[in-house]
């Protein structure tokens, strides 16, 4: 037996170096043929006659715009004044959709806005363009350049907050149809906008019930866009373009209480092991038992795939093998808080709870760990996941209420072979000639969680450049948009509602999706 060892390992080095020269040879053709997923529509000029510019009339709408307090503090805490003059300020602002046979509007939950434009053909099934009337409260306030609800303009940069989040998209898409309106052009396919007011503290009494409105009516719609991922420069490592970022699901959540009781007592005569002792084991057990890197399962994958023909080299043979290399491609991602949100289930210890006393061994001792969920995990696998990796029958872990339960979004339709999808891509490419789209998911909640029941295409984006380092302003301070900017959110709106004048169609590039 022995003497035959040489000519068993000669066998094993050979086939190794065969399995490597075809794997090396699969890596190389896939990073050669690998198909481009970026198309390249006429581009919308400023020289178009039809180019929607944003001149000093258009500029001051939205500088006002920006000057309503519309805070939402939380549930159910708001600025029902602000609101109301807000609406207001919209009727005034846009006579012709107001005053169009064309259009209906309905105030729903008081504050919040529905409209409905009514196309030509009965025949297509509406769409609808969301946005939100309601912006987040101030932080830092003597830190702001401007003041934060000016609306002022310095530098070519419009301050104040709801700039960003999302008083562009709410002025842009109305900017658009009073636009389109004014010029006498009545649209083919029924079009809805829907104005949420409350979307920053969970839209339950703006979004859900405009959801029902619309239920109720017996509804289905085609596809819905919402705010969302933008266009980012500097997004990926080996991509020289900004990325169009269409999110087409939304990370669940799951907020679950950890619970140990044990015995108390007087601090001066221990037992050997105290509530306090129990759970921090526990909750130190889930913060180094990270849940499995999902990346490759999900959208995220696609995420990279669609813009790998556009990459240097290393990136680019990487992206065009994740049947390869997603787990090494995961594994550089969960490298930062960000890249990690996107690989995973997180998990985030947020509240520990015990004791009252110093010298008194508190009996009970609790912990919140707040989970944002994976598109392709379910909140039972999380929970069944953390059980076992404390695998500790004295500590009680319970879901903490039953609003603490979300479930990820499902996946809407993307790629070459969903219309709606397409539309979006054709539309964004017209506005942002030089963008790569491509699609993602947010780790953020919009108010589209209300709008599930209604459309299985749901996109969540928002028609604007921004550089990776602004993205914090969002919610924080200085929070802007270049006057540039908005032009474009102006015209892309516009673009949208035109080519779905154009029915919807998948191209048609012999290729199917799902590499
Ligand atoms: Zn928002």
């Amino acid at each position: 037996m022995w003497a035959n060892l040489p000519r068993v390992l000669a066998l094993v080095v050979r086939g190794f170096a065969l399995t490597l020269a075809v794997l090396t040879a699969v890596v190389v053709i896939r990073t050669v043929t690998f198909p481009s997923y970026q198309t390249s529509p006429p581009e919308c000029k400023v020289t178009d006659p039809d180019f929607i510019p944003a001149d000093e009339e258009r500029l001051a709408r939205f500088t006002s715009a920006i000057q309503f307090q519309t805070v939402s503090y939380e549930r159910g805490v708001g600025t029902p004044q602000e609101l109301a003059k807000f609406v207001q300020f919209i009727q005034k602002s846009f006579p012709t959709v107001h005053s169009s046979p064309m259009v209906r509007r309905d105030v729903v939950g008081n504050y919040s806005l529905l409209y409905r434009v009514e196309g030509s053909d009965a025949s297509l099934q509406p769409y609808m363009l969301a946005s939100h009337l309601d912006v987040v409260p101030i932080t830092e306030e003597a830190n702001w350049e401007a003041p934060p609800f000016s609306g002022q303009v310095k530098d070519g940069y419009i301050y104040g907050r709801g700039t960003i989040d999302t008083k562009h998209t709410l002025m842009g898409s109305l900017e658009a149809l009073e636009f389109l309106l004014s010029s006498g052009h009545q649209p083919k396919r029924t079009l809805y906008l829907a104005f949420g007011h409350d979307e920053e503290t969970h839209g339950h009494f703006g979004a859900k019930v405009i959801s029902k409105v619309l239920q109720q009516r017996g509804e289905e719609i085609v596809f819905i866009l919402d705010e969302g991922t933008m266009v980012v420069d500097d997004f990926f490592p080996g991509v020289s373009k900004p990325v169009a970022l269409v999110s087409v699901s939304e990370k669940g959540s799951l907020v679950v209480k950890l619970k140990v009781q044990a015995e108390g007592g007087h601090g001066s005569m221990p037992t050997k092991e105290s509530a306090i002792g129990i759970l921090a084991r526990a909750a130190k057990k889930l913060e180094d038992n990270p849940h499995p890197n999902m990346f490759g399962t999900g959208p995220e994958a696609r995420m990279l795939e669609y813009v790998a023909t556009e990459m240097t080299l290393p990136y680019r043979m990487l992206s065009s093998n994740l049947w390869l290399f997603s787990p090494l491609v995961g594994l550089l991602l969960s490298q930062t808080p960000q890249g990690n949100a996107y690989a995973r289930t997180t998990t985030a210890l947020t509240r520990f709870t015990a004791g009252n006393k110093d010298n008194v061994i508190s009996p009970e001792a609790e912990v919140i760990v707040d989970h944002r969920i994976h598109p392709m995990q379910t909140a039972e696998e999380v929970l069944e996941f953390d059980r076992m990796v404390i695998n500790d029958a004295r500590v009680v872990l319970d879901v903490k209420d039953s609003s603490s339960v979300f479930p990820p979004s499902p996946i809407s339709p993307h790629g070459k072979d969903s219309p709606t999808y397409a539309v979006l891509q054709k539309t964004i490419q017209q506005i942002f000639p030089d963008a790569l789209v491509t699609p993602t998911f947010m780790v953020a909640n919009t108010d589209t969680r209300h709008y599930w029941n209604l459309s299985s295409a749901i996109y969540r984006f928002s028609p604007c450049a921004m550089s990776v380092a602004d993205l914090k302003r969002i919610h924080g301070v200085n929070e802007r948009i270049s006057i540039k900017a908005y032009e474009k959110v102006i015209n892309f709106y516009y673009h949208l509602i035109s080519n779905m004048d154009e029915p919807l169609d998948v191209q048609h590039h012999g290729h199917t999706d799902g590499l």
